[in-house]
């Protein structure tokens, strides 16, 4: 098993991005297989030492970064498919592409989509119980997951491996490495639609624009609702006005041609990485239900020049922030509790948004960790 302890690969290992900063690791381990994180367990247990776990780094609350002088698991070697018999197999290191490349030739596809699809790995979208940009129709991460095989610390020291499902799965999927290891996991697919169209809409104003949303959220089968607003639009050479992405798994789209609808998934892809370059590297994702309430957020954002796209169908919003923006992304959530919204629509809570957490909230995660992860040995800095 490779072990990497040079001071590169520690600051490395110290970002994400989030750009939040962190303490500088112990280690890194790449463990490819169980006996690999067995001994990795062993090892944190004799010396003491604190773990974090880490898959491709592209959460956005910093909730895989290191504590102080802590080991880290890369789990990216740990990366085998198995699919026998229609039982699907994945370890936690595969990347969402990968998988979905290798489903390709049996007909299947599996549906949960983040934007950070050419990178993110299954283990880390499990642990964010990740949605993404066809969560208006197949929903969230945990609605894929027959079973999953995880790894904890007892309150004895003790190493134990078991496999969850049905409703323990959220003891693992959705807290972030709070719990322990997800090693791998036996997951649901879907059917690859045999026809996909798209339509495209373009609006002056934003509530011309979610009338629209809740019009097609009423009488559309659809797979995707995505939004993008002027600011972007015009980063990603569009004329400047607010745009809907809808598709459709058949034809009753007007765009049916697949390189028309690739190159506007293209644009779709290219939101984050040029609102980056714009200087907005910081991603919130706030979630409003209501109407009225989502339409004032935006207005509100709008008003102070924040670039925002996202999966409007869910009234999950990515509103962009500079490195020195971050006192308007607090008054930002302050408002959206205001608006009885969700500080996090999908991306969790990690190191960033626990000063947002109720009392009530706080407690569910103390009670987590003294049932899987007593001696307090994951993700120590997390969350809480
Ligand atoms: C451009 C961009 C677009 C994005 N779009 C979306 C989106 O549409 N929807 C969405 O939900 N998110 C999105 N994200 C956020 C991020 O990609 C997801 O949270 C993703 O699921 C994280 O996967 P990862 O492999 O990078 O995990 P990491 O960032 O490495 O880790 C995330 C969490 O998982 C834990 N973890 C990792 N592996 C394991 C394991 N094997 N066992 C236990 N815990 C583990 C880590 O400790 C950490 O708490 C986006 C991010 C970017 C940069």
């Amino acid at each position: 098993m490779i072990k990497k302890s040079d001071n590169i690969y520690k600051y490395i290992y110290s970002i994400d991005a989030s750009h939040l900063e962190a303490p500088i690791c112990d280690s890194i381990y790449f463990p490819e297989s169980k006996n690999d994180i067995f001994d990795i367990l062993k090892i944190a247990i004799t010396e003491n030492k604190k773990i974090s776990l880490r898959g491709a780094g592209t959460n956005l609350v910093g909730n895989c970064l290191p504590s102080d002088n802590s080991i880290i698991i890369d789990f990216s070697k740990l990366n085998k498919i198995n699919f026998e018999n229609n039982n699907l197999i994945v370890e936690s290191g595969v990347v969402l592409d990968d998988l979905n490349l290798f489903l390709e030739k049996y007909n299947l596809f599996f549906p949960v989509v983040p934007g950070s699809h050419s990178n993110c790995l299954i283990g880390g979208m499990m642990a964010t119980n990740a949605v993404g940009m066809r969560g208006f129709k197949y929903g969230k991460m945990i609605d894929w997951i027959n079973s999953a095989e995880i790894i904890y610390i007892d309150e004895n020291k003790n190493i134990i491996e078991k496999n969850i499902s049905g409703d323990e799965l959220k003891y693992f999927c959705g807290t972030e490495g709070f719990s322990g290891i997800i090693l791998k996991a036996n997951l649901k697919t879907s059917i690859k639609p045999k026809n996909i169209s798209l339509d495209f809409f373009n609006f002056d104003n934003v509530n011309d624009l979610i009338n629209k949303v809740y019009e097609i959220k009423k009488n559309q089968k659809v797979s995707a609702i995505e939004f993008i607003d002027k600011e972007v639009s015009t980063f990603i050479n569009l004329e400047e006005k607010f745009y809907l992405l809808i598709e459709y798994e058949n034809e009753i789209g007007n765009i049916k041609n697949l390189e028309e609808i690739k190159k506007i998934w293209d644009l779709r892809d290219a939101c984050y990485p040029t609102c980056a370059a714009n200087g907005f590297i910081l991603i919130e994702d706030p979630q409003i239900e209501n109407e009225e309430n989502l339409i004032k957020l935006i207005n509100w954002l709008c008003e102070n020049n924040i670039p925002i796209f996202g999966h409007i169908g869910l009234g999950i919003i990515h509103p962009h922030f500079k490195i020195d923006q971050n006192t308007l992304i607090d008054e930002m959530y302050k408002f959206v509790k205001e608006l009885d919204g969700k500080v996090s629509g999908e991306h969790g809570i990690g190191i960033k948004k626990n000063k947002f957490l109720s009392q009530d909230e706080k407690n569910y995660f103390i009670e987590l960790k003294k049932k899987f992860d007593p001696l307090c040995f994951f993700s120590v800095n997390n969350i809480i």
